[in-house]
């Protein structure tokens, strides 16, 4: 009675339905498809696919320390995955394949064709849904997707109220204990070890530090980049080596010894953003097709402007905070969330540049990068997506920085060529100081900048 567990962006032993579940009907076997030649056209960056490759070896190894065989096949395509899964099956007389679905549009694709081709040989499929904190769809009282973000999260609140989740059994050692086998891992990239140590004990041990000292402070310092007050564990849930209720289990937790309600938690609220993204593409999947949310900006005329888009890849745009932003991005593949906010903003309003460009820049550079909350990061940014606010928010990037990063002390780190500038000047040196310091002059007048974005906007046709 074989049952094969396909892990895909699940890559944790921790708090995982299909690996207790399928335990609970027989021996596992565990197996993973790797798929370079997809992840490389989803421009998955070359930090995500070494920690991706990071995680799979902790897995061998643990999986082998527990006797339970782990295999790890690779081939280049999703279309080529049902074939091969099929045959790895019939190989190994499994009868039952478990996954936890994804929600992107070529993942859905890929995972009905596997289905369809193992009912063929009479291998049954389960399909245990964990990726979000709630589930079930989360609709409105007219069974409609929400399009906005708050009452979304009202109604997720409440149904996560009336649902009770534990955390599912370890995993039990199923024979003695083997040498794991040392996979190539030819696909995997280069990433900073020293800041996402790639094993999930390491992981888990950030959640619960995290939720001990900084949970309860996260609302207050949060928006501050230069403070270490968010979590950092977006690189581990993206490639799903921290389950999202096992995140939740923590909040309930914390806000427990802490005499707080966990319903008022801000973090949690963050959490929620996460999954709203994530229904949004199986709802509206037009957005995993390059597709805006808001079909009347397709016809916003985005600037071609090549030497721009060049000066905010590499931090040399002239302004500060942006600049600081994306040399962070460039050198540990992670950007602070109210950075990102910024940086999105200047590349789309200021420059006037398709977000297209940035969202692929930060999926190609991001250790973290996440189809559906970065498509719905970019998307909000350039109002084409589910943001309420009406088209005319541009971020003043001066202004941010003056808010954010008062002393320039975030600046400081990343733009060392500002090091000696005080605090009063350096979120717009004055140009004497810029060519003193090496510094470039603004790539764009903001104020001409903020009008060209509102006109660009306000000439869409009607919806
Ligand atoms: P915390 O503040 O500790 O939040 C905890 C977790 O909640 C995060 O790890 C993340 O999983 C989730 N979360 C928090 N904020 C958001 C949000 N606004 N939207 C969706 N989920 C959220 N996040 C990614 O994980 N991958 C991406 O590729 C990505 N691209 C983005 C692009 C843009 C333009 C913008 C504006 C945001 C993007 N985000 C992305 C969301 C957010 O910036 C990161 O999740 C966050 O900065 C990660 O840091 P953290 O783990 O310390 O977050």
């Amino acid at each position: 009675n074989k049952q094969a567990v396909w892990l895909r962006n699940d890559l944790r032993l921790d708090d995982h339905p299909a690996l207790s579940e399928a335990q609970q009907q027989g021996p596992i076997h565990v197996v993973f498809v790797a798929t370079p030649a997809q992840w490389r056209h989803h421009k998955e960056s070359p930090a995500k696919l070494g920690l991706k490759a990071a995680a799979l070896k902790d897995i061998a190894d643990r999986l082998a320390k527990l006797g339970i065989p782990f295999t790890i096949l690779e081939t280049d395509w999703f279309q080529e995955v049902p074939a091969l899964l099929k045959a790895f099956c019939l190989k190994a007389s499994i009868q039952a394949l478990w996954f936890q679905p994804e929600t992107p549009w070529d993942e859905t694709q890929r995972d009905a064709a596997v289905s369809a081709c193992l009912a063929d040989s009479d291998i049954e499929v389960h399909e245990l849904d964990y990726d979000l904190i709630v589930a079930a769809p989360v609709k409105t009282q007219q069974n409609e997707p929400f399009k906005v973000f708050t009452p979304y999260y009202r109604r997720w609140l409440q149904i996560l109220e009336d649902s009770q989740s534990s955390p599912y059994p370890a995993l039990q050692p199923q024979g003695e204990a083997y040498q794991p086998e040392k996979w190539p891992y030819q696909w995997a990239g280069e990433f900073r070890h020293d800041l996402w140590p790639g094993d999930e004990e390491n992981a888990l041990s950030r959640l619960s530090l995290f939720g001990e000292i900084k949970l309860q402070d996260y609302k207050k310092q949060r928006d501050i980049p230069n403070k270490p007050a968010t979590s950092l564990l977006s690189p581990y849930l993206s490639l799903g080596q921290l389950g999202p209720r096992r995140l939740l289990a923590t909040v309930q937790f914390f806000c427990g010894e802490q005499n707080r309600d966990w319903r008022h938690d801000d973090w949690l609220r963050e959490l929620a953003w996460r999954d709203f993204y994530r229904q949004l593409l199986l709802y509206f999947p037009q957005l995993s097709k390059h597709q805006p949310f808001k079909p009347e900006t397709q016809f916003v005329h985005w600037r071609e402007d090549a030497a721009g888009f060049d000066a905010w890849c590499e931090g040399k745009t002239g302004f500060p905070i942006v600049d600081a932003a994306m040399r962070q991005l460039n050198q540990t593949g992670w950007m602070h969330n109210r950075l990102r906010m910024i940086s999105a903003s200047f590349l789309t309003k200021l420059l006037l540049i398709n977000w297209r460009q940035g969202e692929d820049y930060f999926l190609e550079n991001l250790i973290d990068g996440d189809y559906a909350s970065n498509n719905g990061g970019w998307q909000w940014s350039a109002s084409t997506g589910v943001d309420a606010a009406p088209y005319f928010r541009v971020f003043n990037p001066t202004l941010q920085s003056e808010r954010y990063d008062p002393d320039g002390k975030f600046i400081k780190r990343f733009v060392p060529e500002l090091a000696e500038i005080p605090a009063s000047k350096i979120h717009n040196p004055p140009d004497a100081l810029r060519s003193e310091c090496g510094y470039p002059l603004p790539v764009i007048d903001y104020k001409s900048a903020r009008q060209q974005a509102i006109a660009a906007f306000k000439d869409l046709p009607e919806k």
